[in-house]
């Protein structure tokens, strides 16, 4: 099953308190592509300028990932600026420069109309608009977005919220979209907009999965002793939930399991917790399964609790079901 993605290529520089990287490759369909691309093909579309370096197509070329709907356009790759504090779970945006973004128009292919699962990564919403309205059909959609789209697009970015199936959003931005201070309230607006699943993430703390249907999952962060750079984090993390489940089967209805989207966000925190062991793709290029399947088991070993337990009197108590 391929993933289609549209969203950022970019060039970015990051400034965390320790070190400071100038023009490496960033963008969040940049993340997402190479994170994906462990579990399945990719599919990208996305555009970058005359200055996008060569290796970063050819790393590309060496996984599934299929760039037939990468454009190359003459003038300058996306650049986004960005400096950390020293709790890496915040950043201040210095500078975005759309270069090549600004204008652009993605059109889709017979072929890439065929990705049941499509991936709407941080991009100007109005593009996201327009890849949905490309693709009414597909199977299961997944947004994600950011501060800058929340401040200056918010109506355009309403429009896709009302037209997807999933909701990826960090605590942060459930608050500045909804102006609630609680993130259940929170939560509870966007999800009575139609959405199935919102999932919040809470950077080096995990993530949580609320559904429509009242489920409530509350998947454990990896802990990690030293972040190089969560630059992607969470890009990487819809890399993860979307590429586990490219590997599993919905049921015939199109519906994937409740469990399959639990186990996909455990995947997503996986992944997300191995982007922040070096700055840009660096930790995705040489993860491997074997990686992955080590750090499922810490989570699932950190975060299993008995279903009873016993005061010092003998007496035992178990939790109804
Ligand atoms: P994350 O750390 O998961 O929020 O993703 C950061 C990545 O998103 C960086 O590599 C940036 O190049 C890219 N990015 C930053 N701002 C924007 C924006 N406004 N639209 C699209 N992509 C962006």
């Amino acid at each position: 099953m391929t993933i289609l993605v549209v969203g950022s290529v970019a060039l970015d520089t990051v400034e965390t308190p320790f070190t400071r990287k100038e023009d490496i490759l960033g963008g969040a369909a940049s993340y997402f592509s190479t994170a994906a691309s462990l579990y399945n093909q990719v599919n990208l579309v996305a555009v970058v300028g005359s200055d996008f370096p060569q290796e970063y197509l050819d790393f590309w070329r060496s996984r599934p990932v299929n760039l037939a709907g990468l454009q190359m356009q003459v003038g300058k790759t996306f650049r986004w600026t960005a400096r950390y504090h020293l709790d890496m779970n915040s950043r201040d945006t210095l500078d975005t420069q759309l270069g090549v973004y600004a204008g652009f128009h993605a059109v889709i292919s017979d072929e890439n109309r065929q990705s049941p699962l499509l991936f709407l990564a941080n991009i100007q919403p109005e593009l996201q608009l327009e890849v949905l309205e490309q693709i009414p059909n597909a199977r299961l959609t997944v947004l994600d977005t950011m501060e800058l789209w929340i401040m200056t697009a918010r109506a355009q970015l309403t429009e896709v919220i009302k037209r997807v199936d999933i909701l990826l959003m960090s605590e942060e931005e459930v608050r500045q979209y909804t102006n609630q201070a609680s993130i259940v309230t929170g939560v509870r607006q966007l999800l009575a907009m139609g959405l199935k699943y919102v999932i919040v993430k809470q950077g080096s703390y995990g993530a949580l999965l609320f559904g429509a249907d009242g489920t409530y999952f509350s998947a454990p962060s990896y802990p990690l002793e030293e972040v190089i750079d969560p630059t992607g984090a969470g890009d990487a993390f819809a890399g993860g939930f979307l590429g586990y489940l490219s590997t599993v089967q919905p049921a015939p209805d199109g519906r994937y399991a409740i469990d399959d989207i639990k186990c996909g966000v455990v995947h997503g925190n996986i992944i997300g917790s191995y982007v922040c062991e070096d700055f840009s793709i660096g930790r995705l290029r040489t993860l491997t399964m074997d990686d992955i399947a080590a750090r499922y088991q810490a989570l699932v070993d950190c975060s299993h609790f008995d279903l009873s337990w016993r005061n010092t009197m003998g007496m035992q108590f178990i939790a109804p079901r």
